[in-house]
């Protein structure tokens, strides 16, 4: 029998983890820009820091968690998101504790959910994400969403679609809650019976359904929006004028809730081209509460997390290649004879010592092989070793772009900060 991969999980080959590095690299950079620091929590957790972070209802925890018993009976499950993990070791290690703390984490990982596996959505995928704590003002709404534009312009997306609304306060959500419990008894017969439990027991996750007569109903049921306070209204428009000022452009989606119960006020996602049903790569928002729902000091914080797997589609969908660091260095060691080939090994060595990529597959080659295998491995740079070579104390080296070659000493060639040092010493 032939052993495969588990069902909704992939494995990321040589081709496709460069496109990981590079999203990975590029969130170092431009996160720790804006003053984020990683941080890695475990990749199991007890189930009850998602049970209470996440929400009972929510379809993550009532349906999709990865959950068992260890040997000795305690409950634990795979991660299938990073902000509760977050925001337990941010406790955990007294990291809010002093008043007026500002801190800002991101992490990337691998999140599991058991949903059914299609294009862009898998049982183990691959998240990315930012939280930032301590701060309540919507210029901080503001700079998390600007950021998370100028992340994916850095990756090369020129139409990014920022989708944003807000879910307001406890106090707007309660009179909210209380509306939706009101229309949802009036509709009792046509829901399903998830909805028909949600009604009851957390009214504002029926508007996740994804059954079409309950979306049918809801459609019909007052937005949000009509039952803001003067604070959430505030907060909210607040967040869009800072967005404006910083050239962030956004549209406002009203019917837009996220199926987390820990959001409040602002909720955003970020669409992209290319990808199909799944067209979210990002997600996020504002969770002022959740600090304290899992015992750590009243703290507002908010944050967001997108989605790699999803990235890469994008990516590939509008053509974006990662870029490749080394294609300018990269250089194919070539021994012509058996005889050579300790040598040649010798100058790999100490041209990888000293920096360069190297390509070197250890037996001896005709000239003509060589240079194919250095164009198929796509290196800049040829260097040559055959018996005369080794009688003179010379090598060859090729510069495979303009195909220009020159005699250099191998001490020389260590020596060069760039191969280009020595064709312009040879034409003076
Ligand atoms: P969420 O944690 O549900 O807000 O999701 C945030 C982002 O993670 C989404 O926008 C997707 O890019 C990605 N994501 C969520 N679930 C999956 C999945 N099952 N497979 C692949 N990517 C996912």
């Amino acid at each position: 029998m032939v052993l495969k991969a588990p069902r909704g999980t992939k494995d990321i080959l040589p081709e496709e983890a460069i496109y990981f590095q590079f999203l990975e690299d590029t969130a170092r950079s431009v996160f720790g820009r804006w003053g984020y620091e990683e941080l890695r929590t475990p990749i199991f957790e007890s189930t009850e820091l998602f049970c209470r972070g996440v929400g009972e209802e929510t379809d993550i925890v009532s349906k999709e968690m990865y959950t068992f018993e260890d040997r000795k009976g305690r409950s634990l499950t795979l991660r299938p998101e990073g902000t509760a993990p977050v925001v337990r070791a941010m406790i955990e290690h007294n990291l809010l504790k002093q008043q007026g703390v500002r801190r800002k984490v991101f992490y990337t990982g691998a999140m599991f959910r058991y949903e059914r596996p299609q294009a862009g959505r898998q049982r183990q995928f691959s998240q990315g994400g930012v939280e930032f704590f301590g701060c309540d003002s919507p210029l901080a709404d503001a700079e998390l969403i600007a950021m998370l534009s100028a992340y994916l312009q850095a990756l090369g997306f020129e139409n990014t679609q920022v989708k944003i609304n807000t879910i307001g306060n406890e106090t707007s959500r309660q009179a909210y809650n209380a509306k939706l419990r009101q229309c949802l008894a009036d509709v009792s017969e046509s829901l399903c019976a998830d909805c028909r439990r949600r009604a009851e027991t957390n009214p504002m996750r029926t508007l996740d359904c994804k059954e079409k007569d309950c979306q049918a109903v809801i459609a019909d049921f007052p937005p949000l929006s009509d039952f803001l306070d003067d604070e959430s209204r505030e907060h909210y428009q607040s967040t869009l004028r800072v967005l404006k000022n910083l050239d962030v452009s956004f549209v406002e989606d009203p019917m837009l809730v996220r199926g987390f119960d820990y959001y409040t006020h602002t909720v955003f996602e970020i669409c992209l081209e290319g990808l199909g049903a799944q067209d979210a790569v990002l997600g996020g928002g504002r969770f002022d509460g959740l600090v304290e729902l899992l015992g750590g000091p009243s703290t507002p914080a908010l944050g967001a997390a997108f989605g790699l797997e999803r990235l890469i589609m994008a990516m590939k969908a509008v053509g974006i290649a990662p870029p490749d660091s080394d294609s300018k260095s990269r250089t194919y060691v070539q021994a012509l004879d058996e005889s050579c080939i300790e040598r040649a090994m010798e100058v790999a060595h100490a041209l990888r010592q000293s920096g360069v990529p190297v390509r070197f597959d250890l037996a001896k080659k005709s000239f003509k092989a060589g240079l194919k295998a250095a164009i198929k491995n796509e290196c800049a740079w040829m260097v040559v070793i055959g018996e005369e070579e080794l009688d003179s104390g010379q090598v060859l080296v090729k510069n495979l772009d303009g195909a220009r070659q020159v005699r250099v000493s191998l001490d020389r060639l260590i020596s060069a900060s760039t191969f280009h040092d020595l064709f312009e010493e040879t034409s003076t």
